[in-house]
């Protein structure tokens, strides 16, 4: 009998806003987006994102896809500055809807059971 190997993670939605504070110096602006659902990245048809900044949320994002303690502050923080000093760009992360994976199908590692 197989048992259930599902988990859940989070889609996630980062945003680029400005802090109102200077102007942005990398190439993103205001409403720029991308997406993470499971492992898949994806960008809107004609949209680039710097990959500069990308490496900098990459440790972020895949924390918030999961399940967190709600007293942890990556449960309560959603903007992150961008990596450059130099600018005003700032990622909101939103967690957009859960979906459910199956450890069997995500991985080659078999899983011990108890
Ligand atoms: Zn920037």
């Amino acid at each position: 009998m197989q048992r259930d190997d599902s988990f859940e993670l989070y889609d996630i939605k980062v945003e680029v806003i400005n802090n109102g504070i200077k102007p942005m110096a990398c190439n993103h602006k205001p409403g720029d987006c991308f997406f993470l659902s499971g492992e898949n990245f994806s960008l809107p048809d004609g949209q680039s994102f710097p990959v500069y900044c990308l490496a900098a949320l990459i440790p972020i994002i895949t924390v918030k896809q999961r399940m967190t303690d709600p007293n942890d502050w990556i449960s309560t923080d959603h903007e992150v500055a961008c990596p450059d000093v130099n600018c005003g760009g700032v990622f909101k992360i939103s967690r957009v809807c859960k979906k459910k994976f199956y450890h069997h199908q995500v991985t080659a590692t078999r899983k011990c059971y108890e």
